[in-house]
């Protein structure tokens, strides 16, 4: 019954008019009804009262003793029931059909014998005291010169009548009941039918909540329910392109969010994460669900730099900005703190931006001006010094003179030899250098290399060898770029080596690449500086000495990843150091 209360609560003050006029024309039929009946009775029963004045007349004319009165009285009233009885004005009862006239003490007083009396026709219902029943009364003088002499009293029991108008009420309550009972049955079966466009609206609702189509007959409807209905679905096609809409916006923005370099963390007024992209999480290593378990700031950052910034943005109307190294991973970090207002004041956006990169290449390139600077001014000054001293008389020394124009002669060869490698390794990076490739054994590259850089090993006292099997895969290079490499290797090695020490250049097959070591016995590398051996003019402490520009791996590194390979070194200091890069073996 819940289910269809709405149609209860329309179908029930119908159902209270229907009652209220069933119960209106029951009793307005049932009084009429009685009244119709008894104003008919009453109508025939004055009639059959006149017939027995006619009757009784003469009697009543001839004077007493009356005779035989009771007898005519009878025979007029035949089998009727009624009971008809002569009376005088004075109220002397002078024939009864019955004969029960002695059993009757007075019948004046009665309303109807008192109106015949005064010469008119009068009637009464009551109660008869000695039957008991409801009694028609009417009562009709007889006139003599306009005058009553006498007057005939008819009394009729209504019994009969009142029992066919109890019967009739009670057909009627019958016929009402039914009507009623008829009516909810009606009304309870329409309530559950599919066709009741309340169930229907209703069974569309929740279709459509579901996900499933509108019912457009239901909007075709010319009633109420087709308005309301086509209401509805109006209201959820506008719900739906607006929720259509924010979804394209909601993914948008949670693409961008995603795929954003930068790390962005939305912070609430009491400093909980509601929000962090990938980045973010990334970058500072968390990845716990936020919606099952939400965090704090610091508990998701763990860098108090941070929170100070989320500190100040609280307080601020500024956006807020800091950089500062992570402790653990020494990531170098720009937070970038702003307060969401004035859309939502109660969120701080935190951007973070990982710097790292672009601090070590500013490094690099800080480094790289002041190398350059120093390895030129090394030279230069050089050059000066041996030109001044010639000045300043060597000149007239031809030996000295001599001495002093080869070391300047050195100098030179220094700054061509910097210079035309500065120029190599922009002709690489910038891609100008067109590779030659072809198809080589590892050994026609490991072999000329250690060949060319023999006697400058020889000279250092170091003993150089090579350990390449003939029968390794061939590589496509090209070759003579590959040499450069290995004699850069080969001359790093002998450069770093102390005398007696020993230099191995190797080729093995490894995977689906081949890979070329130059190993050797010498000062090694300390771990600080193994990392940065390959960035452009860098050279470690130890080696400033030695006299190399910094470029030779620089350039080194470059080739070998023009060939796809990569190029690394392991070294441990005063151990020895190796040197190895990998070359892909070409695809068959
Ligand atoms: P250069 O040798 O001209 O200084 P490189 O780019 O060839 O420049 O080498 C860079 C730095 O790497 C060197 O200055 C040196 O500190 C270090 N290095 C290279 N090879 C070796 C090696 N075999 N042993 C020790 N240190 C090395």
């Amino acid at each position: 019954m819940r289910r269809h209360s709405y149609v209860w609560t329309i179908s029930l003050p119908y159902l209270a008019i229907f009652l209220l006029a069933l119960l209106g024309i029951s009793l307005f039929l049932s009084g009429y009804f009685q009244s119709f009946f008894e104003t008919n009775w009453q109508r025939n029963l004055t009639d059959q009262a006149n017939l027995y004045t006619r009757l009784a007349a003469p009697i009543v004319r001839a004077g007493p003793p009356y005779t035989g009165v009771n007898e005519v009285l009878a025979s007029a009233a035949g089998t009727s029931g009624y009971e008809v009885t002569l009376l005088l004005p004075d109220g002397t009862i002078i024939g009864d059909n019955l004969g029960s006239q002695a059993a009757r003490s007075t019948l004046l007083g009665d309303p109807e014998v008192t109106a015949a009396i005064s010469g008119g026709k009068g009637a009464d219902i009551r109660t008869d005291a000695v039957t008991g029943q409801r009694t028609l009364y009417v009562a009709v003088p007889i006139l003599s010169s306009r005058q009553p002499i006498a007057e005939i009293r008819v009394a009729a029991s209504l019994a009969s009548l009142d029992s066919t108008i109890q019967k009739a009420r009670l057909i009627l309550l019958i016929f009402s009941a039914s009507a009623l009972i008829l009516i909810i049955l009606l009304g309870l079966f329409y309530a559950r039918r599919k066709e009741n466009p309340l169930v229907l609206l209703t069974e569309t609702v929740k279709g459509i909540n579901r996900g499933e189509r509108k019912n457009i007959q239901l909007s075709q409807r010319g009633d109420e329910i087709g308005t309301l209905a086509e209401a509805f679905f109006d209201f959820t096609d506008r719900m739906n392109l607006q929720i259509a809409d924010l979804t394209n916006e909601r993914m948008k923005l949670a693409a961008i969010l995603t795929n954003m370099t930068d790390g962005a963390i939305l912070v609430n007024s009491e400093g909980v994460v509601t929000l962090i992209n990938p980045a973010a999480r990334h970058l500072f290593k968390y990845f716990d669900n936020l919606a099952t378990t939400p965090r704090t700031l610091i508990e998701v950052v763990r860098a108090h730099e941070i929170v100070n910034i989320w500190n100040l943005c609280q307080h601020s109307n500024h956006q807020q900005t800091a950089a500062f190294e992570t402790p653990v991973d020494r990531e170098y970090l720009q937070v970038i703190g702003t307060q969401l207002k004035p859309s939502l004041p109660e969120f701080t956006l935190l951007l973070f931006q990982n710097l790292t990169t672009q601090r070590k290449l500013e490094t690099v390139r800080r480094d790289f001006v002041s190398n350059v600077s120093h390895e030129l001014r090394t030279p230069l000054a050089s050059l000066k010094a041996l030109t001044e001293t010639l000045q300043e008389g060597a000149l007239s020394d031809p030996p000295a003179a001599q001495r002093f124009l080869s070391q300047m002669d050195d100098e030179i060869d220094n700054l061509t030899q910097m210079v035309q490698e500065l120029l190599e390794l922009s002709r690489i990076e910038s891609g100008k250098v067109p590779l030659q490739k072809k198809l080589v054994s590892p050994s026609q590259v490991v072999e000329p290399a250690v060949q060319r850089m023999s006697l400058q090993a020889q000279r250092s006292n170091l003993n150089l060898s090579f350990d390449c099997p003939p029968d390794l895969p061939q590589i496509e290079v090209d070759s003579s770029r590959l040499q450069q490499v290995l004699v850069n290797l080969i001359h790093n090695a002998i450069k770093f080596t102390l005398p007696g020490g020993s230099i191995l250049v190797s080729a093995q097959l490894d995977a689906q690449r081949i890979i070329f070591s130059v190993k050797d016995t010498g000062i090694g590398i300390p771990p600080d500086d193994l990392s940065r051996i390959f960035e452009r003019f860098y050279k470690a402490d130890r080696a400033r000495s030695s006299g190399g520009t910094g470029l030779g791996l620089s350039i080194s590194r470059h080739l070998v990843e023009a060939h796809s390979g990569r190029i690394w070194a392991v070294s441990r200091p005063d151990e020895g150091s190796t040197f190895s890069f990998s070359i892909p073996l070409p695809r068959s």
